[in-house]
């Protein structure tokens, strides 16, 4: 890479990497077929750019896409058109049902305010509106009971009301293959979705992608697995999707003594080089590394010292050769030397939450075929 380009580089720089992620959507299919497999992209891909990963997926044959909220469905239609399927998890918010018909989108309905709500609108229109009809089989966060669901399976003018396109339910353990509640959540599904044998159905996350045929249902819903995080124990043969480097803004020599950072935790013990990096938690990287995470350089750990600031942090870069690193090279954050794993480990949290939480102050480098498109940061994806 030459100056010229790096000088656009800006401060930090996000690949993503949209063959691995085309790949990973076809590893996924692979693995539930004959079932269909859509994909989530709720949290704007989670965190890596809708209008982008979108339609990289729309290219590798999905056709079935999820969002959690109406504000989100409307940038992701703009970005594969109005032919495949989006449905909205998080379902209808009361006001939206107009909104949500007119554009076409597919509210999941999780519960009966929710279905009545749509029902009543498609009594004004005098035709059947399309939606998923979500059933809670155990895990007690969205859906309708099953007494509740079954008793509407016997309702004659919910047809004439609802088009239902999609019977679906959500494990609460998929990334644990060895719990109980797997096989307990199944069988609760089956018993409503006997009631429904027209409607195809819809159980498995990324995890319930992993696990037996039992669970792919008619059409998987993987996030997290397309992102290249392996959702459970197993390695599932994904690609790492995305890499984070920042730049080092500065560089010094402390003595023995000195204070490094905020409330100045950090005292170095003898003579240390340190580097301060220009990445924060406003940049979505979690304030609790200070002293307990590392960036990565040529395959050397270098760790982070004192208090994660706002737009900078500061590593110990002791252990480099002197010349190999200076002012506007760039650190490695996430790549081959560090996975989101790694760092939700160090963070204390999951690697859904590193990702999501990234941030929009990076220059986003989109790979896809070996043609890269850089954008800006601060940019609107
Ligand atoms: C977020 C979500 C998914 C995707 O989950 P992953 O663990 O990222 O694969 C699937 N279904 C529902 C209902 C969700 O909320």
């Amino acid at each position: 890479m030459n100056e010229k380009r790096k000088i656009h580089e800006g401060s930090s720089r996000l690949e993503i990497d949209l063959d691995a992620l085309r790949s990973n959507y076809r590893t996924l299919a692979a693995r539930v077929a004959p079932a269909r497999c859509g994909a989530v992209v709720k949290a704007n891909a989670y965190g890596l750019g809708v209008a982008y990963a979108a339609p990289a997926l729309y290219r590798e044959g999905c056709r079935s896409f999820f969002v959690a909220q109406l504000c989100e469905a409307g940038a992701l239609a703009r970005s594969i058109g109005d032919g495949p399927e989006i449905f909205i998890l998080n379902g209808l918010d009361p006001g939206s049902e107009s909104e949500c018909a007119e554009r076409g989108f597919l509210p999941v309905l999780n519960s009966l305010s929710q279905l009545e709500r749509w029902r009543a609108l498609a009594r004004t229109r005098g035709c059947a509106l399309p939606a998923a009809l979500q059933v809670d089989s155990g895990m007690s966060r969205l859906g309708l009971p099953r007494a509740a669901a079954i008793a509407l399976a016997a309702d004659a003018s919910l047809a004439r009301e609802v088009d239902l396109r999609l019977l679906m339910t959500h494990l609460a353990c998929a990334d644990q293959p060895e719990r109980p509640a797997n096989a307990d959540q199944l069988a609760a599904f089956a018993s409503v979705s006997a009631h429904f044998p027209a409607v195809p159905r819809s159980i498995a996350n990324s995890g319930g992608a992993l696990l037996t045929r039992d669970y792919h249902g008619n059409l998987a819903r993987p996030g997290i697995a397309l992102y290249g995080v392996d959702p459970g124990p197993v390695a599932a043969g994904l690609r790492p999707v995305v890499r984070l480097a920042a730049r080092v803004m500065q560089i010094r020599m402390i003595d023995a003594g000195t204070g490094v950072g905020y409330g100045l935790d950090h005292v170095a013990a003898a003579h240390q080089r340190i580097a301060t990096i220009a990445l924060g938690y406003a940049d979505g990287w979690p304030r609790n590394l200070g002293g307990v995470g590392a960036a990565w350089h040529r395959g050397i750990r270098l760790p982070i010292i004192g208090r994660v600031s706002m737009d900078s942090l500061t590593v110990d870069i002791s252990a480099l050769p002197e010349n190999a690193l200076a002012e506007g090279n760039f650190v490695e954050f996430l790549g081959p030397s560090q996975s989101l794993d790694d760092v939700a480990r160090d963070a204390g949290t999951i690697a859904y939450e590193i990702l999501t939480r990234i941030g929009a102050r990076h220059t986003r480098i989109f790979v896809e075929d070996g043609v890269a498109q850089t954008i800006a940061a601060g940019e609107s994806l």
